[in-house]
């Protein structure tokens, strides 16, 4: 039986159910949003409502978007004949602030995990495959995760792009900036010597 009144215990609950938060966590946070005052409280509920009614997928990259197509596929500044594939929405935002990327993106929503069940047909690969279809893309770069889903969700996507005649790279990963050739793991390093390039 849980100590908690019926609404508290309810609201420990919620929380445990976010990616990272552990019981003790929930509690921490069950407690904190009981300490606010209740215009802050609804604040909090109004932004989690917002964002999801406010929220779509976008038509052409599956991005996360309050307008369809989104600003990026929508801008007249970017090349589209170039889309780079990634994981996750949070990806693209990390790409941006590069500020190199001058082309689009597809986002996938996930990466091929037989493991954890997640087929190619659970991703976002047919848009993908639909849109390069509509003609007009000359190169696509994989820049999923350099993890074991990451890579065999790439290996998948080239070699079905492969019949297609569309150049497909997949960029290059290595050591981290400020670490240390050393500690890098095998995976990391044989990444890295594949992805050298002339200096
Ligand atoms: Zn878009």
């Amino acid at each position: 039986m849980s100590l908690f009144s019926p609404p508290v215990a309810r609201l420990v609950e919620e929380f445990e159910k976010l990616p990272g938060i552990g019981h003790k966590t929930a509690q921490r946070l069950a407690f904190h949003v009981l300490n606010l005052t209740p215009e802050k409280v609804e604040n909090l509920a109004g932004a989690i409502i917002e964002a999801k009614q406010k929220t779509k997928y976008c038509s052409v990259c599956s991005n996360l978007t309050e307008s369809d197509p989104c600003s990026l596929c929508g801008s007249t500044n970017r090349d589209h004949s170039i889309i780079c594939v990634v994981e996750d929405p949070r990806d693209v935002v990390a790409m941006e602030r590069t500020r190199e990327f001058k082309g689009t993106y597809h986002v996938l929503h996930g990466a091929i995990s037989p493991m954890e069940g997640i087929g190619p047909e659970d991703i976002k690969i047919k848009e993908l495959l639909d849109r390069i279809r509509e003609g007009n893309v000359k190169e696509v770069i994989l820049a999923t995760n350099p993890k074991i889903e990451g890579e065999a969700t790439a290996m998948y996507i080239s070699k079905l792009l492969k019949p297609l005649g569309i150049r497909t790279t997949r960029i290059a990963h290595g050591i981290p900036v400020g670490g240390d050739l050393e500690y890098a793991d095998e995976v990391t390093l044989t990444k890295a010597l594949e992805g050298r390039r002339e200096i």
